[in-house]
């Protein structure tokens, strides 16, 4: 199958690759280098103009936000063939994914919102977990193509239906961090090495994959590597808050989550990794992790 694959990033780049083993892979990406090394590492095809892609039976979007997928589409919408699948792996805003299918669908393209967790090394291993929103038929298309890069892939519900729970999903773990990190932080205070507070953490009831996998590397181990933009959870966090703010609903602990998030994001900036909002909470207090 001849399947256009946009975005090669940090989740992109191993998605496309896995991809090309039993597909012709034709690469774009905004920074075109990337694409050739692609192109060159794995034996994909690159894409010297987006419209490139016009002729794949499948059109695989990864990009930051539903904002740059829609300006893709846009690009792409005067040269998409009837019955391509557009399927977005962005962790998407389930409302713009909507009205995104809906142009689409005016060309007789149907459009499938994909999103993935199981960060890099999950997307390198393709063993990563895929929450896919679209009709019966879209969804199965989909998986069979998508079953390269994940291990669950789940149907969700409608169009957006993964990009909703995509978000809130990310907001269990954001607050998850920021509360164990506070909690771990009083543990250090109060004389208990970090090694025995995870310890006794992932032996009892305030365990989570916070504790066991996310926070020991950062706060035991002092390394802080670079593996998922705070600035990507932050949006999926905000756009989960605007879906409770849509419904009325009253969620303060979201709310919180997301503030705290969002004031973190500008102090810590792009670039950061989102487990530094340990860094913000050990600041809050006047101590460091070191
Ligand atoms: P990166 O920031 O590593 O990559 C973003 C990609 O989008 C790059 O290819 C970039 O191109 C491209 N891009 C950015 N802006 C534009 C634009 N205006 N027009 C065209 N292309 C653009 O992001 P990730 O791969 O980490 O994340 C992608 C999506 O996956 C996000 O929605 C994120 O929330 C989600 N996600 C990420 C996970 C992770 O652990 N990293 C885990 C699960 C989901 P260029 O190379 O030119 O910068």
């Amino acid at each position: 199958m001849k399947i256009g694959f946009i975005g090669l990033g940090a989740m992109g780049y191993p998605m496309a690759r896995h991809l090309s083993k039993e597909h012709e892979v034709i690469v774009w990406n905004r920074t075109r280098e990337k694409a050739e090394r692609h192109a060159k590492e794995h034996g994909t095809t690159l894409a010297n103009e987006l419209t490139d892609v016009e002729n794949a039976e499948v059109i695989i979007t990864m990009l930051p936000t539903s904002k740059e997928v829609d300006e893709i589409v846009d690009k792409l919408l005067s040269h998409v063939k009837p019955g391509t699948l557009w399927i977005d792996a962005t962790s998407g805003d389930p409302n713009v994914s909507r009205e995104t299918a809906k142009r689409l669908a005016e060309k007789n393209v149907p459009f499938v919102d994909a999103p993935v967790t199981g960060a890099i090394v999950g997307a390198e291993n393709a063993t990563l977990t895929i929450m896919l929103g679209g009709s019966a038929e879209n969804v199965e298309r989909s998986k069979e193509v998508l079953r390269l890069n994940g291990k669950t892939l789940i149907h969700v519900g409608d169009v957006g239906a993964g990009h909703a729970i995509k978000v809130l999903t990310n907001s269990i773990m954001g607050a998850t961090v920021w509360i164990t990190s506070e909690c771990l932080l009083l543990a250090k205070q109060l004389g208990i090495d970090m090694k025995t507070a995870l310890e006794v953490t992932n032996a009892g009831s305030g365990r989570s994959n916070a504790s066991e996998n996310l926070l020991p590397m950062r706060l035991r181990d002092h390394k802080w590597p670079l593996v998922f933009k705070l600035a990507h959870h932050d949006k999926d966090i905000r756009i989960a808050a605007s879906l409770s703010h849509q419904l009325h609903g009253s969620t303060p602990m979201l709310a919180l989550t997301q503030q705290l998030f969002s004031g973190a994001l500008h102090q810590l900036g792009d670039q950061a990794d989102y487990i530094e909002v340990a860094k913000i909470v050990a600041t809050m207090n006047g101590e460091s992790w070191e």
